[in-house]
């Protein structure tokens, strides 16, 4: 049984509303309901949304550079123990 928790919508501070929901099958046992809520103003929701979608990107694009830089940094250091 899942419990459901309100959630308050960062932006507006609205109680949010269920979006959707829907099963993921479980290879044994019962499935689980996962339930997605969204602000019940459209217009914030899609503005939270644009939000986290940004987020996500930075965030992503952080992980990139770093490993970009790391993979940067051993290979010089390879390189000087080389030479
Ligand atoms: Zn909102």
């Amino acid at each position: 049984m899942q419990i459901q928790t309100e959630s308050i919508c960062i932006r507006c501070g609205k109680v949010r509303i269920v979006g959707k929901t829907w099963l993921e099958k479980m290879d044994r046992g019962n499935p689980i309901t996962h339930t997605e809520t969204i602000c019940p103003d459209k217009e914030c929701q899609k503005i939270v949304d644009a939000d986290f979608a940004a987020k996500r990107e930075k965030k992503l694009l952080i992980t990139t550079n770093r490993a970009a830089q790391a993979a940067a940094t051993a290979a010089a250091t390879a390189s000087a123990k080389l030479s």
